[in-house]
């Protein structure tokens, strides 16, 4: 099947072509500044010269259009007809709880994603806009969504609940529902697969690093805990998030700093961790590089992030009591060895030990973890996009 994956921002709009058969991805893009003045399309064909259109996008309905003249152009375009294409995977951030898995898209779904925007107010009501932009250009094909937060609804309640009274659970569903599920969902499966492990019987802890992070325990193929919560704020130190604070540090710094709520959720999100406290840069390609040359304070926010790190495979390991293989991933998983090491240091009183060689390989799936070594430790680049290609030719 040709699949066309579909991930949709307030003011953007990634996509990928997908042969399911093959893996292959037939071409891939992103439409930008949607809605502005100028936007543009950055389109990529297999096996042809990427290119660049500047072009005014009304809405995402004239960004989809463009999108599907780019896949069919006569000289870039890698299908002759629209017809080609199968099947569309969007990718929904917030599916509550009524989402436990992907579903085909129909009115009322449609309805039930919308009763989640107030829980993804920046990014459901953008994934919606996509949704309905594809179904008004193609009348016939069918449409998936698949949730960032489907994949956690199998965590226990012991570990989802927030310790308030009860009735915010109640009456507004406050809750632990964790992000990057299709992430940890594609990453476990290969990782299971990778390791030689029956996955229906194995304790895997999955480590999505990346811009944003986070971590989770999975247990027999399925969620069980995860470092993010409500918001994909909570957790790991990340490359501008703050990851777990004591929340009474927000009152503390609106009162001496005269700030706003607002303000505060800002500096939280945009203006903190690794990027807070460096004082350097989000980007540990940056940090690695400023540490190098003796930055103390690039060095502080490195140890801070690897430390949280430990923190949360450590308390994994004991509420699944015990693990079997633990895997990194996305851009800092993948390609920083450093962090690798260090994070596994660690872990040295259990038996896990890193082959440095193997460490400083990047780009595919590899063992970092010696023969002799307790616990498997694994490299699995993440592939979002796939992962959504492949959900939506299962569903169908
Ligand atoms: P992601 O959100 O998964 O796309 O990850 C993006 C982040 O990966 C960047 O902000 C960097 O911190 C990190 N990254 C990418 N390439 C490298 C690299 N070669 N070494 C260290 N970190 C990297």
């Amino acid at each position: 099947m040709i699949v066309l994956v579909i991930n949709c921002g307030s003011s953007s709009l990634k996509y990928q072509l997908i042969n399911s058969e093959t893996n292959q991805v037939m071409a891939g893009g992103i439409c930008e500044r949607i809605g502005m003045e100028m936007g543009d399309l950055k389109h990529k064909p297999a096996g042809h010269e990427p290119v660049e259109i500047d072009v005014k996008m009304e809405n995402h309905e004239v960004a989809v259009s463009m999108v599907l003249n780019a896949l069919t152009d006569k000289n870039y375009g890698v299908i002759k007809d629209l017809s080609e294409i199968d099947a569309v995977g969007h990718r929904v951030v917030h599916g509550g709880e009524k989402f436990a898995a992907s579903t085909l898209i129909t009115d009322e779904v449609i309805k039930a994603i919308e009763e989640c925007n107030d829980l993804a107010p920046l990014h459901n009501p953008a994934n919606l806009i996509g949704i309905r932009a594809c179904q008004s250009l193609m009348k016939d094909v069918p449409m998936v969504a698949v949730f960032d937060t489907a994949f956690h609804q199998t965590i226990p309640d012991k570990a989802y609940l927030y310790a308030l009274p009860l009735d915010y659970y109640e009456k507004y569903k406050i809750r632990k529902y964790g992000f990057h599920g299709t992430s940890h969902s594609y990453v476990s499966k290969r990782l299971a697969e990778f390791c030689g492990l029956d996955i229906n019987n194995s304790k895997l802890i999955v480590c999505h690093l990346g811009n944003g992070a986070s971590i989770t325990a999975v247990q027999n193929g399925k969620s069980v805990d995860t470092s993010m919560g409500f918001t994909p704020l909570s957790g790991l130190v990340m490359g501008t998030r703050s990851g777990d604070i004591d929340p009474s540090i927000i009152e503390f710094i609106a009162k001496k700093e005269n700030k706003s709520l607002d303000e505060i959720m800002h500096l939280l999100n945009k203006e903190s961790g690794v990027q807070g406290m460096s004082q350097v840069s989000s980007d540990f390609r940056d940090i690695n590089k400023a540490m190098q040359q003796g930055n103390e304070k690039a060095r502080m926010a490195f140890d801070v992030f690897v430390y949280r790190v430990v923190k949360y495979i450590g308390g994994f390991i004991a509420s699944m009591n015990g693990v079997d293989a633990i895997a990194f991933t996305a851009g800092v998983g993948e390609n920083d060895p450093k962090v690798r090491y260090d994070v596994c240091q660690y872990f040295k009183y259990m038996g896990i030990t890193i082959d440095e060689e193997a460490n400083k390989l990047r780009g595919r799936e590899v063992m970092i973890s010696t023969p002799d070594s307790k616990v498997k430790v694994a490299v699995i680049p993440t592939n979002e996009e796939l992962a959504i290609a492949r959900e939506t030719v299962a569903l169908l």
